[in-house]
């Protein structure tokens, strides 16, 4: 039977890789779960009056490479497997990416649009102290993911400053901070920012540009919003988004700006003025070059491949294509740029941030950008790099780059005691 569970799915990634690279076999029982898992139940008082208990998770997969690293989600559908999954994916994504950093995740299970500002800080600041030193600077260090905002990652540094370690130094603790509060210059893009120069890379390879391509998105939240406009202001034509009011499609072409006030001011991209409301299923059939799930995981299934008409895929989102999907693509001919590699800019910058407050520094857009492209680019050359010498898929290959840095330090360090 087909399972669309999200740790079988991270786990059964892994452990294909791990054939590939021979990888020993102590390392592969160590990686083949996480570290730590906590959870959390905490009251939070309510703006009626009452008193709710909410569940929180942390789960810290590995600190090999440095601190713990990885979002907080909020939404009703946190999981223990979902957050187990993408804490997974986070140690191949700092791995792959020569990040100083291993991989946890966080969440908690609620739907942030059902609350207020108030009850919000609220759930944030009660959260953040039922963690306690669980998390820490030079420990694990949470950032946004879906739900959560710049906004609740100040909470949680305030909080945490308050509570666990009064000193000064502690705002790197949390990173996709506001500017103002210690947050750097281009986080709030940065995954979107990545996405664009992982698929301009990519297109290069075959002498393309971003300028010569349609592209459609699914999500127009952080990822989606950012991702169309960098992707437009690189001469690219976004044809078509989807988000969780309907779908659009404009051939000539969507102005994000203009879009992201219509969202603003109703709710969804639906009505977007001089669009074609589209359904679920014709937004997937749309006559892109590219695809860009960045929403959520699960959203490209074996029932939606058939109708997919674009040749590349650029997964902005964590796990949105299920393995037997994939498989499927591939045997098309489908390019898949893997969530592991394609989304990794928001946890690159996240870094930055990070040394921009251990140093006190304040780096300019134009280097956080640059250093951006540095590094992704150069994680895009060692893939391909691997794929080629290993005639496998491009997710395979990020893994086997990602899993090679684990063994070598392993290698090197031996495992305790
Ligand atoms: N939540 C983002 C991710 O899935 C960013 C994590 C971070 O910046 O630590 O990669």
């Amino acid at each position: 039977m087909v399972s669309n569970n999200l740790y079988e799915t991270a786990q059964r990634q892994f452990e294909r890789a791990a054939d590939l690279v021979d990888l020993p076999v102590a390392y592969r029982t160590i990686l083949s779960s996480p570290k730590n898992e906590i959870i959390v139940n905490f009251p939070v008082l309510m703006d009626d009056g009452a008193y709710r208990l909410f569940r929180g998770y942390r789960i810290q997969h590995n600190n090999l490479l440095g601190p713990y690293k990885g979002g907080i989600r909020f939404s009703e559908y946190v999981d223990l497997d979902e957050v187990k999954a993408l804490a997974t994916w986070m140690t191949w994504k700092t791995a792959l990416m020569g990040l100083p950093f291993g991989g946890a995740k966080g969440g908690i299970t609620m739907d942030p649009r059902m609350h207020s500002r108030d009850e919000l800080r609220r759930i944030v600041r009660r959260f953040t102290h039922a963690l306690g030193n669980n998390i820490g600077p030079e420990h694990d260090i949470p950032a946004p993911d879906l739900g959560s905002n710049a906004e609740a990652m100040v909470w949680m540094m305030d909080t945490y400053a308050n509570s666990v370690d009064g000193g000064q130094n502690v705002k790197r603790v949390v990173t996709g901070k506001t500017v103002e509060c210690g947050g750097s210059v281009g986080r709030d893009k940065a995954t979107g920012q990545g996405v664009a120069f992982c698929l301009a890379h990519h297109l290069e390879l075959s002498g393309r540009a971003v300028s010569d391509v349609s592209i459609a998105i699914q999500g127009f939240g952080n990822v989606g919003e950012h991702t169309a406009r960098v992707l437009t202001a690189m001469g690219a034509r976004v044809i078509a988004i989807a988000d969780m009011s309907g779908a659009i499609e404009c051939s000539d072409g969507l102005d994000p700006e203009s879009l992201w006030f219509h969202v603003n001011k109703t709710g969804g991209v639906v009505g977007y003025p001089d669009s074609r409301e589209l359904s679920a299923d014709e937004f997937f059939s749309v006559d892109a070059d590219v695809l860009i799930p960045a929403a959520i995981e699960n959203q490209i299934t074996v029932d939606r491949v058939e109708r997919i008409k674009a040749s590349i895929i650029v997964e902005a989102a964590n796990g949105p294509t299920t393995p037997e999907a994939e498989l499927q693509l591939i045997e098309r001919g489908v390019e898949i740029l893997p969530d592991i590699i394609a989304n990794a800019g928001g946890v690159v910058v996240s870094y930055f941030e990070w040394i921009q407050n251990k140093m006190s520094q304040q780096w300019s857009l134009a280097t956080v950008d640059e250093e951006l492209r540095k590094l992704m680019w150069d994680a895009c050359d060692r893939v391909e790099e691997r794929r080629l010498a290993l005639r496998c898929s491009r997710r395979d290959a990020a893994y086997a780059v990602a899993l090679d840095r684990l063994r070598t330090v392993y290698d090197q360090r031996g495992i305790f005691p």
